[in-house]
């Protein structure tokens, strides 16, 4: 017998980053490419030494709430203080390196980026069996909207919610709200989608809606989580 196609809402929210691109899981890689690069300007250094500060940094950057925002609206300057702290620490002062370093990181991650096997599919499929779809992406407009426009995803969406176009991004209420408004649904009639916890799962379950938590790293849940999602998926096309 065949399967029974999959329940699914009238509306769904979906997030970008490590949701429908893989983001998170190249950015080892492209700073390893970049010390690799770079770290015969820099005398005395190795690249041994030097890539664990520097991931230990960028792992301290991203881990506050408020310089993450900082960080990723203004995307440029956040690498390059991740590679200026790396450099301080280790004892060298080589600004031009680390404004190179930095530039260099942007433009190799952003090649590297692409959809998860079957992101696409996916989201034909569903908008091919009406689901009323929106795109709601923290992190600055100019930054968003190429990775929208690379990978032509606009299509799929009746509704995009950029953070730095709309002014606030997740998790502030009034993201989730004027996308729901937008699509003209419900909380009890949409679906969050997406890898972070904060942002899709806990928020969207305080305004009532279903949160579809997507592990893409394997990570496994938060310890002590304040609430479970209502379905762990490893891939946006199990939605399906
Ligand atoms: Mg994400």
């Amino acid at each position: 017998m065949p399967d029974m196609p999959r329940p699914l809402p009238p509306a769904i929210l979906f997030d970008l980053d490590d949701t429908i691109l893989s983001f998170a899981t190249l950015a080892d890689a492209a700073w390893k490419h970049v010390v690799d690069s770079y770290v015969s300007q820099l005398p005395g250094v190795t690249a041994d030494a030097l890539l664990p500060v520097v991931l230990e940094r960028r792992d301290w950057y991203w881990s506050d709430p408020e310089r993450h925002r900082r960080g990723r609206l203004g995307i440029d300057d956040a690498y390059g203080e991740i590679v200026r702290q790396a450099f301080g620490i280790i004892g060298v002062a080589a600004p031009e390196v680390a404004g190179r370093m930095a530039e260099e990181y942007g433009v190799v991650r952003g090649k590297g980026i692409r959809p998860f096997p079957g992101a696409v599919d996916t989201l034909t499929a569903l908008g091919d069996r009406g689901v009323k779809l929106a795109l709601v992406t923290n992190g600055d407009r100019k930054t968003q909207r190429g990775k929208i426009d690379d990978h032509d995803l606009e299509r799929f969406f009746d509704c995009i919610v950029v953070e730095g176009e709309f002014g606030i991004g997740k998790p502030n209420d009034e993201v989730y709200v004027y996308a729901m408004e937008t699509l003209g649904v419900r909380p009890n009639e949409t679906w969050m989608v997406g890898d972070n916890f904060e942002w899709e799962v806990v928020a969207p379950k305080r305004l009532g809606l279903t949160a579809i938590w997507v592990d893409s790293r394997a990570e496994g849940l938060p310890a002590s989580p304040s609430v479970m999602p209502d379905r762990i998926i490893r891939s946006i096309t199990e939605l399906i």
